[in-house]
């Protein structure tokens, strides 16, 4: 049986991560950090039912020698770190921790890799965040990075340092550059996920408007369920490389907006309000991955549309809150 850990398992990724490779049949061990809400934090393994059938760990991506002694004890065969202060515009108010998790902490995992468990391959989840203020309209592993947040320029150093473990160590690690992924299991902080809870909260008459950021920003939005497929496809690989994971179609948030809200029968226009609160010190104007690559070597493609992605989302959140009422 092939054994995976996976940093980040609490998370969106690593809840659709764990599912897959339970499904295939991996003896799946997650990482899990101290909390005081242990009760609720495996919510997202919870609702897609397998919270008993991963093994969770005690340590922090910030503490070396509990990423050492795990790697020491569970050997495994592939260590995934999806783990990270994930939230790009709280990287501006927590600007060095995020460097300590999404930058260093990636580094202790790399660390952790090379002294106990040297034939694991690894994957770093490296972000499109990375590419910033666009230096081409259409974006591959070719194109220069110009990181535009903290969390951009913290991701950068996790990518470079997997780039360089791999090159300097001979470690089998692998860095998937993925664009904007979403699900019903995306953090409520996060665009996609506001408008989905928000338009859902409109319909039902919990609320009356939302207030948003930028609805000029552009995006490529995909799947979480389908771009976990791709982490899993780069470990198969006979050789570690680094790859592009996107759908290719960059949409505005505006006309995400229009989406979630016409499927509930509302026209956003009349709910969505533009707030000075939820702009960012700089912005990321817009996204567009390029996929070749990871269609070519890996046979991997993007496979729910975002209306598909969007109408799931938003009957999640209607049905989350209809058992709120209940
Ligand atoms: P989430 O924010 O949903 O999950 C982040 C995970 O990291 C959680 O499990 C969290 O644990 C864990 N974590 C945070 N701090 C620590 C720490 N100090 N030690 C150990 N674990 C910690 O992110 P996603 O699932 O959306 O994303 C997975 C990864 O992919 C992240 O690295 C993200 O930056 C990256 N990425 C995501 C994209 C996306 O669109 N979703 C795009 C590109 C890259 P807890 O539950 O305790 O908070
Ligand atoms: P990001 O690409 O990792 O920053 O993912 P987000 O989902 O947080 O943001 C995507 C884009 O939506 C960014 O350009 C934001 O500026 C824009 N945006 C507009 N309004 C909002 C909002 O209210 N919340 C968030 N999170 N983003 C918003």
């Amino acid at each position: 049986m092939p054994r995976a850990l996976i940093t980040g398992v609490t998370g969106q990724d690593g809840a659709y991560l764990s599912q897959l490779l339970l499904d295939k049949g991996y003896e799946v061990y997650g990482l899990l950090r101290r909390s005081s809400s242990g009760d609720v934090i495996d919510e997202r393994l919870r609702w897609l039912g397998i919270a008993g059938r991963v093994r969770m760990m005690d340590g922090n991506l910030i503490d070396l020698s509990s990423l050492l002694r795990l790697l020491q004890e569970v050997q495994p065969d592939e260590v995934y770190n999806l783990g990270a202060q994930s939230f790009v515009k709280t990287s501006w108010n927590q600007p060095l921790l995020t460097g300590q998790v999404t930058a260093l902490g990636a580094g202790n995992m790399l660390e952790a890799v090379r002294l106990a468990a040297p034939k694991a391959r690894f994957y770093q989840a490296s972000s499109s965040e990375m590419y910033g203020l666009i230096q081409e309209p259409v974006q591959s592993e070719k194109t220069p990075f110009y990181p535009r947040s903290p969390y951009a320029v913290a991701k950068l150093y996790a990518h470079w340092m997997t780039v360089n473990y791999r090159e300097s160590f001979g470690l089998h690690a692998s860095s998937g550059i993925l664009f904007n992924h979403e699900s019903p299991l995306r953090g409520i902080e996060f665009v996609t996920r506001k408008v989905t809870d928000g338009a859902a909260r409109i319909k039902l008459g919990l609320a009356s408007e939302l207030p948003m950021g930028n609805l000029d920003a552009k995006r490529d939005w995909g799947h979480a369920r389908d771009y976990v497929k791709a982490m899993w496809l780069m470990l198969q690989q006979e050789e570690p490389d680094d790859y592009v994971v996107a759908t290719g179609r960059t949409v505005t948030v505006r006309d995400m907006c229009r989406i979630a809200f016409s499927h509930v029968g509302l026209d956003y226009e009349e709910f969505v309000k533009v707030d000075e609160a939820f702009m960012r010190p700089a912005e990321v104007d817009v996204l567009l991955g390029d996929p070749s690559k990871a269609r070519a070597k890996l046979g991997w493609t993007a496979e729910t549309s975002l209306e598909d992605m969007i109408k799931e989302m938003v009957e999640a959140d209607l049905a989350r809150h209809r058992a709120r009422q209940r």
